[in-house]
């Protein structure tokens, strides 16, 4: 009897023995398990926030309009902006490079060399020749650790190609305005030091000097206002007060005020616009543009010849006008630069008959803001005619 009651009490413990470290161990594979798949989920998180910050990092430096290039200790390029890569137009397999090989600027070394020096080097002008010049202002710094030795360079580039050129446009546009209010201004004051001196009292004489004051007083005030329209025109103070306009009736209207001008010149004006043609536009502004191509074409073109007024429907939508005289025509290589301010074919000429080498910007100006374009065609001997297109509101002229 006893014997099973043991064998049945010795196999239960045994069981649970057994059990027990089953379970032991049981639990204790799984909570390997349960470290080893919390490592790897660990793991590729870590994995993954460094891609988030290396994609972080690609994004910032893409992003940058700023050139930025990050050195180490050594000089050696280790990272750069996008802008950077495209504006010195280099090979992306940088990294681990020497500046030298990167760049090949040792302009950049210098820089590098200074900022391990001073620390900092601040806007330095540094110019990239090529087909088209440009020209960068750099910042260098030193990264130091705690003990004050390098540990990299960090140089930003900032493109003032830009700046400089309108910086220059700036200058050159104040000397020419400057000359061009001197040389008036001149001729008035020696007529009359001239009449002071004696010759008022000779009516023939004084006649003489005081037309000469009048002519070029008139000179400095079709300038000062040529320079207002230009800069109301450029500071976009000019709004365009659109409107159906008839284009022949516009072009009847600057005859009109360039009768005595033609008059004077013998010049034949005729208006070939078709009737009917009209266009959305400023009309006091696009009379301006008109007066002034129509008033060139009389001065500048043959005495006794013919100034035509033409239009049409143009075929990108809008219209085309143009006006062509009968003139001797521009030179080709001054035919791009008859828009550029003060730019004049022949100075002389253009002064005796009161210009002020601003009315050909002008025009520029009104079209551009209509979304037009202008242009000329020339040979030399053979007259001139200058176009200009307004597109339809709202369309733009490539
Ligand atoms: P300006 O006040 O000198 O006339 P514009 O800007 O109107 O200034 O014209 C610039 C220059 O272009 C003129 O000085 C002249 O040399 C030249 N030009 C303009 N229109 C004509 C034309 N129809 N025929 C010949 N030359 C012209």
């Amino acid at each position: 009897m006893n014997w099973p009651l043991i064998s049945i009490l010795q196999l239960a413990v045994l069981a649970a023995v057994f059990y027990a470290l089953w379970r032991k161990d049981r639990n204790s594979r799984l909570e390997l398990e349960r470290v080893r798949q919390a490592a790897t989920q660990a793991g590729q998180q870590s994995i993954q926030s460094l891609n988030r910050e290396a994609a972080r990092q690609e994004a910032f430096l893409n992003s940058l309009v700023e050139g930025l290039l990050l050195l180490d200790e050594n000089g050696l390029v280790l990272r750069m902006s996008r802008s950077l890569e495209k504006a010195f137009n280099l090979d992306p397999a940088y990294p681990g490079r020497s500046l030298m090989e990167v760049f090949r600027l040792h302009e950049l070394l210098d820089l590098v060399a200074r900022a391990k020096v001073e620390g900092q080097v601040l806007a330095y002008e540094l110019d990239l020749p090529g087909r088209v010049a440009r020209r960068f202002q750099v910042n260098a710094t030193v990264l130091r650790d705690e003990n004050q030795q390098p540990q990299g360079y960090v140089l930003t580039f900032h493109d003032v190609t830009r700046l400089k050129e309108l910086e220059k446009t700036r200058q050159e546009f104040v000397a020419n305005v400057s000359h061009e209010l001197r040389t008036p201004l001149s001729i008035i004051k020696g007529n009359v030091e001239t009449l002071l001196d004696g010759a008022k009292d000779d009516p023939a004489v004084s006649e003489r000097f005081l037309r000469g004051i009048l002519k070029h007083a008139n000179r400095l005030a079709w300038l000062i206002d040529d320079l207002l329209t230009i800069s109301r025109l450029e500071l976009g103070k000019v709004a365009l007060n659109i409107q159906e306009v008839s284009l022949s009736g516009l072009v009847s209207r600057a005859f009109e005020d360039l009768a005595a001008r033609a008059a004077e010149r013998q010049v034949r004006l005729l208006n070939e616009v078709p009737a009917g043609l009209a266009i959305q536009a400023d009309p006091d502004r696009l009379l301006q543009v008109l007066v002034n191509l129509l008033d060139n074409a009389i001065k500048y073109g043959d005495a006794q010849g013919e100034v035509r007024a033409g239009g049409r429907l143009s075929p990108k939508g809008g219209v085309e006008m143009w006006v062509a005289d009968s003139g001797p025509g521009i030179p080709a290589e001054a035919q791009s630069r008859v828009f550029e301010r003060f730019f004049r074919v022949d100075r002389a000429r253009s002064r005796d008959q009161g210009g002020t080498g601003l009315g050909l910007a002008i025009v520029k100006h009104i079209v551009l803001s209509h979304g037009g374009k202008v242009w000329l065609e020339s040979q030399p001997g053979r007259g001139s005619t200058f176009f200009f297109s307004l597109p339809t509101p709202g369309g733009h002229e490539e």
